[in-house]
């Protein structure tokens, strides 16, 4: 094989209670990107549209994940590759992580799928690195191994795949303003209280539970986070007004999707989750802030080849 064009899902990490250890895939949102063999040993970004990145490969995680795959299997090929960005980088949708997921599952087919799922999470991370100075597996982890994933363990690394309902249908409102991952990562307290852990990973294990279950029921009312959202919510304008409406137009469960500022509502069905899209349209319509929506099942599969 010497050319592959994969699909890299955009993916919601946290997801409410799961914070900083939930994630899953979007199946109709994501990034292409194709990869060819040459005969230069070296990693050329050759074209990229849809997103101002950088072409320098040690700075954009698709040439950082890529040359390290290519050194630690002493690869004796290169690689021109073309990147076309659908949704925003700084969107809280793992835009660096699809691009690193990408790059590794694509590297990884041409190397005649030499590694597993867990090692293509761990170069994929290196790429978080390099895009935002931490090693985060759950945006990474969720495209990588589609549907909803747990990182149970950072060390040593441990994904779990948790199953997922095909009824779940997301509804994503990314309100175009900036947040800097850095801001949104001050604002969290760095220590809560034992009643409120307890409050969070019970609503954990109902999450999981739910998923397991379909009971779409227990995943709405487990959707809640008191760690992260109390003090997020607030970088994000209209917050609340979207959760209301959402949650008045039937979504199971809204959050925060990943350090925002996008918002998710996770639905029952395509119609629920269509209600709810314009719900929050008419949250948004009035604000006069630019804003993209987006319904979307879960992608099982995650990245793939197209
Ligand atoms: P998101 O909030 O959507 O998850 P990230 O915070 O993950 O976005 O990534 C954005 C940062 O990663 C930006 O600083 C961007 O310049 C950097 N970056 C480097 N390479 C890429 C790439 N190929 N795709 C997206 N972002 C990249």
């Amino acid at each position: 094989m010497n050319q592959i064009k994969v699909f890299a899902p955009a993916t919601v990490a946290n997801v409410s209670c799961g914070y900083d250890a939930m994630g899953f895939a979007l199946s109709e949102l994501g990034d292409d990107m194709v990869f060819t063999k040459t005969d230069t040993k070296t990693v050329s970004i050759i074209e990229i549209h849809g997103a101002n990145l950088p072409f320098e490969a040690d700075k954009n995680v698709v040439g950082v994940v890529a040359k390290l795959m290519l050194k630690d299997s002493n690869a004796d090929f290169g690689l021109d590759i073309k990147i076309y960005k659908n949704f925003m980088p700084g969107s809280g949708l793992g835009s660096s992580a699809a691009s690193a997921a990408g790059t590794a599952y694509a590297v990884n087919q041409l190397l005649s799928s030499k590694y597993n799922n867990l090692q293509l999470t761990k170069f994929a991370m290196q790429g978080e690195v390099a895009a935002c100075g931490s090693a985060i597996a759950d945006n990474v982890a969720a495209c990588i191994y589609g549907g909803f994933i747990l990182v149970r363990s950072y060390d040593p690394l441990d994904i779990v795949s948790i199953p997922t309902p095909s009824e779940l249908v997301a509804t994503i409102i990314h309100p175009q303003i900036e947040i800097k991952t850095e801001d949104a990562r001050k604002v969290v307290p760095e220590t809560i209280s034992l009643k409120t852990a307890i409050a969070q990973w019970a609503n954990v294990g109902g999450l999981i539970s739910g998923l397991y279950a379909s009971d779409f029921d227990l995943i709405g009312n487990s959707l809640i986070d008191y760690v992260a959202e109390p003090k997020r919510k607030l970088l994000i304008p209209h917050f609340n007004e979207v959760k209301k409406a959402a949650l008045n137009a039937g979504a199971l469960g809204i959050g925060i999707s990943g350090s925002g500022p996008s918002i998710f509502a996770l639905n029952k069905g395509m119609f629920a989750a269509k209600q709810v899209a314009e719900a929050m349209d008419g949250v948004y319509d009035a604000s006069g802030i630019a804003y993209n929506i987006y319904v979307s099942r879960i992608s099982k599969k995650g990245v793939h080849v197209i």
